[in-house]
């Protein structure tokens, strides 16, 4: 797969199960010098992979507290020691946080070096590793500080899957069931009639469905790099979600908070734009079928839930901005638009219903 970044004409490549001993020995050849970021759980599976002449490994503690200034600082500091160049590589081999940090050291180190994406949980693959969105955090919030910046290649394995803990696979369906809603019913359709540990066995069914959600994002991406409408059809469930996951102070999994934001905002597409109900129903069940409404709030919560909306950095006045289906496969749109604006009052009426009508916990 090649894709066109709409940047200055610049492309990258995806390729599929690549010998990674060998591509990093190749590389190696090709660049002055050539650095690895991974973080201390892959290191420990993957280590044998990792053992070759002139590589310089770097790790990192798993987790989002590595995607900070302090980490960033230390790595850019052994980087620069090891005589790193512009003539160098930097790969990184993980999940989203490995790829948001390393993207970013990438995109600021030397005003910018070659990047390499080797994604190794599912929602790295389908959702991170593509769209050329890196950063940190700040003490105010998650990605606060970033910068747009493709990669040269992303190198997907699926063999990586094989080690990965179901809690975070089930974190990556939450994307993938995303994508089925907002662009591809025949995705839904298929992930309907799965079995819910498809993941476990089915190789080809695998390949089929990362393909179409990473050919989904692509798409998107190509059209609006810098999401001034068509990009937002990525946050369904997101609005909602990052609120959720800001109540728990960011200790409950991103999947697990947008599959409970992504019932919800199709409760407001239901009940106040054209989402029908037997599609509500739909999405409803497919959340569950995934175990992806485990997480909840209460109703001394709905306040603080409207007012971490209304903080994120995608809204503007005092509604707050969604991209809503109005069946599945299809993102609703107003005047030209993938985005409505809605009033606090009516998301609040929202909240609350889901507490009293849809709550499964
Ligand atoms: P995400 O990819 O979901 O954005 P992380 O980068 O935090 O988030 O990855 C989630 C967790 O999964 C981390 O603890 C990471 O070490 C672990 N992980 C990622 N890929 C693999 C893999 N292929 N095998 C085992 N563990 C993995
Ligand atoms: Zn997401």
């Amino acid at each position: 797969m090649i894709v066109n970044t709409t940047i200055k004409n610049q492309k990258y490549r995806i390729s599929f199960d690549v010998n990674l001993k060998k591509f990093i020995k190749r590389n190696l050849n090709n660049y002055y010098k050539v650095a690895i970021l991974t973080d201390n759980n892959l290191y420990k599976i993957y280590k044998d992979i990792l053992k070759i002449k002139g590589l310089l490994v770097l790790k990192i503690k798993p987790g989002e507290t590595s995607k900070s200034h302090i980490v960033k600082n230390r790595l850019d500091e052994e980087l620069l020691r090891s005589k790193f160049n512009r003539n160098s590589l930097l790969i990184g081999l993980g999940g989203g946080v490995v790829g948001d940090l390393t993207g970013f050291i990438a995109a600021t180190l030397l005003r910018g070096v070659d990047l390499i994406h080797i994604p190794t949980s599912l929602v790295a693959i389908v959702d991170s590793s593509i769209g050329g969105k890196t950063g940190i955090n700040s003490n105010m919030g998650k990605n606060l500080i970033g910068s747009f910046y493709n990669p040269t290649e992303i190198v997907v394995n699926t063999k990586f899957l094989e080690t990965l803990p179901d809690k975070e696979i089930r974190q990556g369906l939450g994307e993938i069931i995303k994508y089925g809603i907002i662009k591809d019913l025949k995705l839904f359709r298929k992930l309907e009639s799965s079995n819910v540990r498809f993941m476990e066995n089915n190789k080809k069914d695998i390949a089929s469905i990362l393909k179409k959600c990473m050919e989904i994002k692509i798409k998107v991406v190509q059209k609006d790099f810098k999401e001034s409408d068509l990009r937002s059809i990525l946050n369904f469930g997101h609005t909602i979600g990052h609120a959720i996951e800001k109540l728990y102070s960011y200790k409950k999994s991103h999947g697990d908070c947008i599959g409970v934001g992504m019932a919800i905002e199709s409760i407001l597409a239901h009940e106040y734009f054209d989402l029908k109900h037997e599609d509500l129903l739909k999405i409803i069940n497919i959340l569950d079928k995934f175990g992806l409404r485990r997480v909840t709030y209460n109703i001394n919560q709905v306040e603080l839930l409207l007012d971490y909306m209304q903080l994120d950095k995608k809204n503007k006045g005092s509604s707050i901005t969604f991209s809503l289906p109005c069946k599945i496969g299809t993102i609703m749109k107003i005047k030209d638009k993938h985005t409505v604006e809605v009033s606090r009052k009516t998301i609040k009426k929202v909240l609350i219903k889901y507490l009293n009508e849809f709550k499964n916990i």
